[in-house]
């Protein structure tokens, strides 16, 4: 459903003007609340009561709750409890997002109000709301909900005990994980000035790694502790999507404290094939294998938009008309290794790899053919048909599957191009032979 029809049907059952409740409802998605919470809590600031006051909540075992409850009572263990910052009708709010456990499964909720929750406690929410998020059930606590704290904690199986605090490892991270807790080393790190809704501010973005692998993070309010090469220990962080992959959110209710100790960072990228690796929705860091079956339009010698970077034709910008534009080089193939097929962006560095020339060479090439295709076509002429290594941050959306590539090598077990580097290094030998001979 759009936005617009969302709207509509909030409008109609709470009786009030549709604009309003659309600009309030898309305050609210865009500031990630998710479209069914948004509505919920319209619903309350419109006073509609219906779903509370419809039925009686009854207690419910967490592996019962259903998304088609109204609204349930439930007893479980706080597992994890991370605040989060929300702006809603222009003021910033604090909701704080978890897990709860009990002896049968768990459930994640937001609270709309502060209730002190705390990781470890164990908890009654009287007449707390029941919302489906992505297919799964998931509780809201709000000014409906009663909060007591249980004198006698619940006895949970270990593996949800271990869950308590939220600590996990970067391969264990989801989009939609909220108040997580990673050790790791800092890769990466570069500070950046971004346009925020408040005008200017210092952000800082970069990689993360630990054992398990890597994952880019975002820190919105700069913590001195994330520089590259250090150690720290991250707490409440929460993991959102971002150009297709799931991306670590250090934000200011995250605490970030620099380790005394080393932590390794596995150097193994992920391997799968295409067709999983598509399924997985995006992925941070994987390797692939395949035949590059074409060059996509757009490779080569291109231009790009001097003030959005983005690629422009015949010297316009979607966005900001006519451009001088910027030369660059760079390489869309198409990948496949007979599982699935995708498409393989190879930036500036990787693209003078496979060319065998510079951007110089490029344009000189360009200027004597009067024509910038040459130099898709001599890309063209030694990547097709060939099978490559491909390493790389893979999103998945609506622009289809793109992978970044990181490196790009022609792959190795290709026994044909084995042959033929063998092959090539006798002649060599043969030519230097013959060298000595004549000399
Ligand atoms: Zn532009």
């Amino acid at each position: 459903m759009e936005l617009d029809d969302h709207a509509e049907e909030l409008a109609s059952d709470l009786g009030v003007d549709k604009e309003e409740v659309k600009s309030d409802l898309q305050n609210l998605v865009e500031y990630s609340v998710p479209i069914d919470e948004a509505k919920g809590s319209l619903r309350r600031k419109y006073g509609d009561g219906s779903s509370a006051s419809s039925s009686a909540p009854s207690a419910r075992d967490v592996a019962d709750v259903t998304p088609d409850d109204g609204n349930v009572t439930v007893t479980g263990v706080v597992l994890t409890a991370g605040e989060r910052s929300i702006r809603y009708q222009g003021d910033d709010h604090v909701i704080v997002e978890g897990r709860l456990a009990d002896e049968t499964g768990t459930i994640d909720y937001t609270a709309w109000e502060d209730f002190g929750l705390e990781p470890g406690t164990t908890i009654t929410a009287g007449n707390a709301s029941v919302r489906e998020w992505d297919g799964e059930p998931e509780l809201n606590l709000g000014e409906s909900t009663s909060i007591s704290f249980e004198d006698e904690s619940l006895d949970l199986p270990a593996a949800y005990a271990d869950a308590i605090g939220g600590e996990a490892t970067l391969a264990d991270l989801q989009t939609g994980d909220r108040a997580v807790t990673v050790e790791v080393t800092v890769l990466e790190c570069e500070r950046r000035t971004i346009d925020g809704r408040d005008g200017e501010t210092e952000i800082k973005s970069g990689v993360l790694g630990d054992e398990s692998g890597r994952l880019p993070f975002t820190n919105w309010e700069p913590a001195p502790a994330l520089e590259e090469g250090n150690v720290v220990r991250i707490e409440n962080a929460y993991v959102q999507e971002f150009r297709g992959v799931p991306e670590v959110n250090v934000s200011k209710f995250s605490t970030v404290a620099e380790l005394d100790r080393e932590i390794d960072v596995g150097a193994d990228a992920t391997t799968m094939n295409v067709r999983e690796a598509i399924r997985t929705g995006g992925i941070y860091d994987v390797e692939l294998v395949g035949n590059v079956i074409a060059i996509r339009d757009g490779s080569g010698l291109i231009q790009r938009c001097p003030e959005c970077y983005r690629v422009i034709q015949k010297g316009q910008c979607r966005t900001h008309g006519s451009v001088d534009g910027v030369d660059d080089l760079r390489v869309k193939a198409i990948l496949d290794d007979g599982t699935a097929a995708l498409t393989v962006v190879l930036d500036d560095e990787l693209t003078e790899q496979v060319y065998g020339g510079t951007l110089e060479d490029a344009l000189e090439a360009a200027r004597e053919a009067m024509d910038q295709s040459v130099v898709a076509d001599t890309i063209r002429d030694r990547v097709v048909g060939r099978e490559y290594r491909v390493r790389g941050h893979l999103s998945v959306d609506e622009y289809g599957a793109n992978l970044d590539a990181e490196t790009f090598a022609e792959s190795a077990a290709d026994p044909e191009k084995r042959a033929r580097a063998l092959l090539e290094d006798h002649e060599l030998d043969r030519d230097a032979a013959d060298a000595e001979v004549e000399a």
